[in-house]
Formats: structure tokens, sequence, C-alpha cells
């Protein structure tokens, strides 16, 4: 009957998950809907297509949070040196942070060990957080990401960014779906990282202070005994 329970609930959450995911798609879908029946009939001009395509986008992104968490089957854990998958992002966000006039230090600890995880999921969890820090910081500045050894066979990813800050009784809200404070946000860039680094068997804590900055820090076994996001 334990197990039944527990079905019941996962059925329930699932549930309000999919009610939640129809929800934000239907906005957007509509939206894009009612531009594409405006330009049947001519009344619209061209300056509305940056509205349907940033729709579009909106839609794109949503589904794509969710395609990485459905996908455990795809997950392959193998030993990497993270200093190789942060720089990676580092470089891939690079064009996107310099227009936003954020420069981002990267400062590793020397021998660092190698740590099992998913190549790709790792990667996102970085590009989400990085997107994040730089999003906090309207006017520009700058992000530090350190990576040190702790001594209980773990090592430690600090993100560190000088935004907007979140306030103290908002940080148990983070990582709920589709909580967000932007205009364009999707609210499940934060969702899909704590679901990641627990099925890595880490930890992800976040701290901030409202006007001076947020830090996120992850922590990973390096010796991971990896279990499937279910
Ligand atoms: P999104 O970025 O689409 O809003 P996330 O799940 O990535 O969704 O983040 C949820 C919310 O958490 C954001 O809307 C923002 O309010 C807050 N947040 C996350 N990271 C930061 C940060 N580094 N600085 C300030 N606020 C943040
Ligand atoms: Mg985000």
């Amino acid at each position: 009957t334990e197990r039944l329970l527990q079905k019941s609930e996962k059925l329930a959450l699932l549930g309000q998950m999919a009610a939640g995911i129809a929800h934000e798609i239907r906005n957007p879908l509509t939206s894009i809907k009612g531009f594409i029946q405006l330009f049947k009939s001519n009344s619209l001009k061209g300056e509305y297509y940056d509205i349907v395509l940033a729709e579009l986008e909106r839609i794109n992104e949503i589904v794509g949070e969710f395609l990485i968490l459905a996908k455990p089957s795809a997950a392959v854990f193998m030993e990497h040196d993270i200093k190789v998958l942060i720089k990676d992002v580092v470089t891939l966000i690079n064009t996107q942070s310099i227009l936003n006039n954020v420069q981002i230090f990267v400062e590793f600890d020397r021998d660092l060990p190698l740590v099992s995880c998913e190549a790709n999921q790792f990667k996102q969890v970085i590009l989400n957080l990085l997107k994040n820090a730089i999003e906090a910081m309207p006017e520009g500045g700058n992000i530090d990401v350190r990576v040190v050894r702790k001594d209980e066979g773990s090592i430690s990813v600090q993100i560190i960014d000088q935004g907007i800050g979140i306030p103290q009784e908002r940080i148990p809200t983070l990582g709920e779906p589709f909580y967000t404070t932007k205009e364009k946000g999707t609210g499940l860039g934060l969702m899909t990282c704590f679901k990641i680094i627990e099925s890595h068997n880490g930890k992800l804590d976040i701290n901030s202070r409202v006007n001076e900055g947020t830090t996120v820090e992850i922590t990973l076994p390096t010796i991971a005994q990896p279990y499937l996001i279910t």
C-alpha cells in the first residue's frame, strides 16, 4: 500500500505539472494564433513577426527544459574534468555576457579531481545559472566562477554575481516550476538545476542579499553513485 500511495502522489504531482506546462504553453500559442490570423487578413505589418518569433522561442525554451528532465535514458555518467565543461559553457555564453556588459572570471583550484557526471546535464546547470547571473545585472557587472576542492571527497562550484539579489523569503520558492520574476522568464531554469544536481547526489545552495548579489553553490561528490531521475 505504501508503494500505491507513492504512486498516487506521483500521479497527482504529474497532473499538476502537466496542467502548469499546458497553461504556460497555451499563452504564447494563443498569442501566436491571434497574430497569424491578423497576418492573414493583412492588417498587421512585419514588426509583429518579432512577437511571434519571441513567443515561439518561449515555447521552445519551456519544452527544452522539460526534455532535459524527461530523457534520463540519454544520461551517460562519466568521469569528467569540470574545468573543461565550465570553460565550454563560458565560451558559449560569452557573446551574451559581453552584450550585457558582464565579465565572467573563472578560478580553479589546482589538482581538481575528476567528477562523475552527465556532461550535457552539468553544462546545462552551469548555463542556466550563468544566464540568471547575467539577467540579475541589467547594468552589467562581474560574475565569479570558483571551483574548489573540499576535503571530504567533494568539490564545490560557486557562481557569484553582483546583481539585484533575491529577498530572503523567496529563497524557499526557488526551484518550483514556473516561479519567475521576469517578464520573459520561464521559471524552469532553477528547477532543472535542482533536479540535475540531485540526480548527481549533489546539492545546490542559494545565498543572496538584495541589491548586493547572489551566490549559488553546487557541491558534487567526487566519487558519485549516480541514480536516474524518476
Ligand atoms: P527564469 O530565469 O526563467 O525566471 P529560473 O528558474 O532560472 O527562471 O529563476 C527563477 C527566479 O529566481 C528568477 O525569475 C529570479 O527571480 C530568481 N533568480 C534566480 N537566479 C537569480 C540570481 N542570480 N539573482 C537574482 N535572482 C535570481
Ligand atoms: Mg533562468
